[in-house]
C-alpha cells in the first residue's frame, strides 16, 4: 500500500516552536510530510529575511531526530491564485492530504479539491514570525520561541545582523 503523504506550506520565516508543535501533531496521522517552503523566490526584505536554502538548513536540522521522513520543497509565489495548487502539485511529491491554518491557503486546496485539515494555533502571542522578526530586529531575545537547531543555523548567517541592516 502506498505510504499517506501530507503537505505542510509555510514561510517559516523563521521556523518557529508554533511550525514544530503543528508538524509533530501531523506526524502522527501521515506516514510522510512534505513542508513547502512558501514564498521561496523571496529573501533579504524585513517580512522574508531568509533564503529558500537557509530555510531547508532550518527544517531539516530541526526535524532530522523525528521518525517520519520529511521532504523540505521549495515553492515560488505566482500571480495567479486560481492555479496555485497546480503549481504546489507541480513542484511536490504527490501528497494526500494539505494541513494548514492559512484561510487562502485552506480556500486554495479545498477549492482544487485537496482534502484539507485545519491546524491549530499554539501560544500565538509570541509564536509569530513578525514577531520573532520584531523582536530580532530590536536586540531582544528571541531564542526560546523557535528551536535549538533554528537558532544554530540564524547564528551561522548572521541573520539578526542581516534583520538589522534591512529593517
Ligand atoms: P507561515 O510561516 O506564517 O505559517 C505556516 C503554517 O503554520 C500556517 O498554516 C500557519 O497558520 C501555521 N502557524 C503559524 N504560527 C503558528 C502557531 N503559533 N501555532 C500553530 N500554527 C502556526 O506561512 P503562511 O503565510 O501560511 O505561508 C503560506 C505560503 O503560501 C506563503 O509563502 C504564500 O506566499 C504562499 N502562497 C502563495 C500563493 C501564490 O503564489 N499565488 C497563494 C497562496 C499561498
Amino acid at each position: 500500500m502506498n505510504a499517506t503523504r501530507g503537505i505542510l506550506v509555510g514561510r517559516f520565516q523563521p521556523f518557529h516552536d508554533g511550525h514544530l508543535w503543528v508538524v509533530e501533531d501531523i506526524v502522527d496521522e501521515v506516514d510522510e510530510l512534505v513542508l513547502g517552503i512558501g514564498s521561496a523566490d523571496a529573501s533579504h526584505e524585513y517580512r522574508n529575511p531568509f533564503t529558500a536554502g537557509e530555510r531547508v538548513m532550518m527544517v531539516q536540522r530541526t526535524l532530522e531526530p523525528l521518525d517520519t521522513r520529511v521532504y523540505p520543497v521549495p515553492l515560488e509565489d505566482i500571480d495567479r491564485n486560481s492555479v496555485w495548487v497546480s503549481h504546489v502539485q507541480s513542484m511536490s511529491p504527490r501528497f494526500d492530504v494539505a494541513y494548514s491554518n492559512n484561510p487562502l491557503v485552506v480556500r486554495l486546496f479545498q477549492e482544487a479539491g485537496v482534502e484539507v485539515r485545519e491546524t491549530g494555533l499554539f501560544d500565538r502571542e509570541h509564536l509569530k514570525g513578525s514577531e520573532i522578526r520584531d523582536r530580532m530586529a530590536a536586540g531582544e531575545d528571541w531564542k526560546p520561541f523557535v528551536p535549538a537547531a533554528v537558532a544554530e543555523v540564524i547564528a551561522e548567517i548572521d541573520g539578526v545582523e542581516r534583520i538589522q541592516a534591512i529593517g
